[in-house]
């Protein structure tokens, strides 16, 4: 342990004065539990210490490293908060009581009851407001889950069950979402095998091999690949496999049919050079020698993923024809990829280490503070889980505005999440300008052209269908209005039933004024309905006209005093009466 605590120390980051807060810290949380035990026998202080180190590793501040370490010490054992405070300050205490006013989340989606649900719900709103807050007790938080997961093998089977799934659930998506996606990973797989034990061995028994396969493959493959870049001058400050975390994987396998030889980035090879413009030219040498995969290429530096990811990606034939996928990008980018808000920590002037929260992160965690604040505790968390905490994709306008939205969202989402109205009169939709069914699921990048119309109405199918929250509000608040109009309407025919008649006649008379260009005939009313003249009778404009309803030629238009005409019963509906228009053109 006291190997740990050195590693910590020495960490080139902390100065002498982080260095003793961080060991006073240390001093006194071991004080506080002594005595106390984990699981696994080892001292209790083995437990926030390891988390400390996970956070030291990520770069964090002597604060928070701090903080950590007496994380759990005004729950466990006999320390008050005004202790915290004389001995570290407001800041610190303030991160620890974060943390512990977290407290055990007693998250039990298997038996969602009322009182479950609400226990979940004010939970997690304590999280989220915490993490509005300040985000660093999020982080201490998760690296607080990092190494509870590590050691949940010593827990009882329930334990463990709930934990992980929890785990999966939330923390893990968390993680995602502010960009730390070593973490997402680290959480995901360890979660796994508690969780989806039967899938997890079924991952292990099918794809392990395929695994060292590839990774073979790839060692192999990897220095013609370098051979090509330093050739046309670009340095190459790293090239290496990376190989897909496993409950990734599985996710990726299922979508797939379950068959692995269709996921194409099982092993994928990652190139770091130094700058921007070497990753384009990089991709240029690779894109010389191998053909790539269409439609697999995505430049998500030009375009960052919602959670600000950046990087090239391509899939090409390569070495003996095998498709691999690459992917290309600077250290700065890498180091977001693996850490995201984690990486954002910036040396101020004074040497003194400040926060630099990404606003689109900053956004995220307000945005779900605002909707956990409408939020009812009956509602359980799937609407959370959806609106939040699932993969985000990003759509465009036509005009190149961008719509961040969940996974699995549809053109009706995407419409609704433009404007209100747009949604309700949506008649169609295009994408990348195809006409596709309103079902359509969106991908990342697809240009969305909402057609529109002003007769169309929302469809309560349309409820099946959208994935948004916001989707589903205004489609049911859209019902709800018609139904106050139709019942409205009601109380007011039953009132005026003469006026509406009377109403209806005059609509009549105004129908009968329209006309066509000169020498057309006026049915009913109307112009522009499909007719011929009789040939029988073969009446011309100025005589008097009646029409007959063919079954498939329209009217056919007879003089008043056609034999065939005169069969037929005036009272057969299939008489219309037509004029000539006497309008010109
Ligand atoms: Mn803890």
């Amino acid at each position: 342990m006291v190997q740990i605590l050195e590693k910590i120390l020495k960490n080139p980051i902390y100065n002498e004065t982080d260095q003793r807060l961080i060991q006073k810290a240390f001093n006194f949380a071991e004080l506080a539990h002594r005595g106390q035990r984990r699981l696994s026998g080892e001292d209790y202080i083995s437990h926030p210490l390891y988390a400390a180190y996970f956070l030291s590793q990520l770069g964090m501040d002597a604060t928070t490293i701090a903080a950590c370490l007496l994380h759990d010490t005004l729950e466990d054992t006999n320390i008050k908060p005004d202790d915290i405070k004389r001995d570290f300050g407001q800041e610190v205490l303030f991160l620890v009581e974060g943390v512990t006013k977290l407290g055990k989340i007693e998250y039990s989606p298997s038996q969602p009851n009322q009182k479950t649900a609400f226990e979940n719900i004010r939970s997690l709103k304590k999280m989220f407001f915490a993490m509005a807050e300040d985000i660093r007790v999020i982080l201490i938080k998760l690296a607080d889950r990092y190494h509870n997961m590590e050691t949940l093998k010593y827990r009882d089977k329930e334990a463990q069950k709930r934990i992980a799934l929890e785990t999966l659930e939330i923390y893990a998506p968390i993680a995602a979402r502010l960009g730390m996606g070593k973490l997402k990973g680290q959480l995901e797989d360890t979660a796994f095998p508690y969780v989806y034990p039967e899938e997890y061995a079924w991952l292990m028994k099918n794809v392990k091999g395929k695994y060292a396969d590839r990774m073979e493959y790839i060692e192999r493959t990897r220095p013609i690949l370098k051979h090509y870049l330093t050739e046309a001058n670009i340095s190459v400050l790293d090239l290496h496999a990376r190989a897909k975390h496993y409950y990734s994987l599985y996710q990726k396998i299922k979508d797939h049919s379950m068959d692995a030889e269709k996921v194409f980035d099982l092993v994928a090879m990652r190139i770091i050079v130094p700058d921007i413009k070497s990753c384009y030219e990089a991709l240029g040498v690779i894109h010389k020698h191998y053909r790539p995969f269409p439609g697999l290429i995505k430049d998500y530096i030009a375009l960052p993923k919602p959670n600000g990811y950046q990087s090239l990606h391509t899939t090409i034939f390569c070495e003996k024809g095998k498709i691999v996928e690459i992917q290309i990008r600077t250290p700065d980018m890498h180091e977001h990829a693996e850490n995201g808000i984690a990486a954002h920590w910036a040396y101020s002037e004074s040497g003194k280490k400040i926060f630099k929260a990404n606003l689109k992160e900053t956004e995220w965690v307000n945005q779900l503070k605002e909707f956990l604040q409408d939020m009812k505790p009956r509602e359980g968390i799937t609407k959370l889980k959806i609106d939040f905490f699932k993969n985000r994709i990003f759509a465009f306008t036509p005009k190149g505005d961008v719509k961040d939205l969940p996974e699995g969202a549809t053109p009706i989402d995407f419409a609704y999440a433009i404007h209100t109205d747009l949604g309700h009169s949506m008649n169609g939709a295009k994408i990348n300008g195809k006409i596709v069914p309103l079902n359509r699921k969106l991908k990342n990048g697809d240009v969305v052209d909402i057609i529109k119309s002003k007769n169309m109405k929302p469809s309560n199918d349309w409820l099946r269908i959208v994935k948004t929250t916001e989707a589903k509000k205004k489609i049911r608040s859209w019902f709800a209005e018609e139904e106050k109009k139709k019942s409205e309407l009601e109380k007011l025919s039953k009132k005026s039933g003469d006026e509406k008649i009377t109403a209806r006649k005059e609509k009549k008379k105004k129908i009968a004024i329209v006309s066509g260009p000169k020498g057309t005939p006026v049915i009913q009313g109307q112009t522009g309905l499909m007719y011929k003249i009789a040939k029988c009778c073969n009446p011309k404009v100025g005589n008097k006209i009646k029409g007959y309803m063919t079954v498939n030629q329209g009217v056919s238009i007879h003089s008043v005093d056609c034999s065939n005409i005169k069969k037929v019963s005036g009272k057969d509906k299939r008489i219309l009466s037509v004029d000539w228009s006497l309008r010109s053109k």
